[in-house]
């Protein structure tokens, strides 16, 4: 189906949700658990988007910004020391290149460029596999340029959102807490992750986007929850997303591994 195609047979006036999901350890995609759980319910009460554009924590690309191309992405297992059946896990969705295309010539001052090498890696497949299960949704991934300033990636966000006026869904996939020096498996949460995750959901709740641009340098706590920007930036995509007469929704807010935060949200207009 051509993209025009697709874009005829949706509504008029539908503006896609759009979604932050803490991805955590990738077996929880292997298993029958709440997170797993709460992505296969929240899929089930989505429209069907003309296509996915993901954001995720595990594709950095210092100084540029990429957008997934070819038309049958590749499933990455970008990942160490897990089960074999992990490995074989595959998530067949086609890409779009006519779509890739179409963002990079219309966003042209944000000079996406267009990759054809990457693919799903598993911020996106881990949790896709369960939103989407049929795999027959085209998906494009978008990189994390870590050269770049928080500001960079929230306006980069904004300019984004407009995709969701086109039927575009707009998927964010890090964490909220993610140090994985610190994991205490079988442990209550953390103090520490339990004051950031909280601090996070009152600048979310108050709509304070600058707090959560300018959180490195303004909460004492950043460096423990993020020994890395990574996980932390696709949240700033997604809390631009955000439009007048979104609600936002919560789920999956507790902790894996102890330390690791799994809040999620959707944005969507009623
Ligand atoms: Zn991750």
């Amino acid at each position: 189906m051509t993209y025009s195609k697709q874009h005829r047979d949706l509504k008029s006036g539908t503006v896609m949700p759009a979604i932050f999901i803490g991805h955590g350890n990738p077996m929880l995609a292997m298993s029958d658990n709440p997170y797993s759980r709460a992505w296969r319910k929240l899929g089930e009460s989505l429209p069907r988007p003309r296509a996915i554009l993901s954001i995720s924590a595990h594709w950095t690309t210092p100084g540029a910004v990429a957008v997934t191309a070819m038309a049958q992405p590749r499933t990455i297992h970008d990942f160490g020391g897990f089960p074999k059946r992990l490995y074989e896990q595959q998530y067949t969705a086609p890409g779009d290149p006519d779509l890739a295309l179409e963002i990079s010539r219309d966003m042209a001052s944000a000079h996406i460029k267009l990759d054809h090498d990457w693919g799903l890696d598993h911020g996106s497949w881990t949790v896709l596999m369960h939103l989407f299960p049929k795999a027959d949704i085209p998906v494009l991934q978008l990189s994390l340029d870590i050269d770049q300033d928080p500001q960079f990636h929230f306006d980069l966000g904004r300019t984004l959102s407009s995709l969701r006026e086109k039927g575009i869904l707009i998927l964010g996939s890090g964490n909220m807490t993610h140090n994985l020096s610190q994991l205490s498996p079988g442990e209550r949460p953390t103090k520490w992750a339990l004051s950031f995750d909280e601090d996070l959901k009152q600048a979310i709740d108050a709509e304070e986007d600058q707090k959560l641009v300018h959180c490195k340098e303004e909460n004492a706590l950043y460096t423990m929850a993020h020994p890395s920007d990574e996980h932390y930036l696709p949240l700033l995509y997604l809390i631009a997303q955000r439009k007048t007469g979104d609600t936002l929704r919560y789920f999956n807010a507790d902790f894996d591994l102890s330390t690791i935060s799994m809040r999620s949200f959707i944005l969507s207009t009623k």
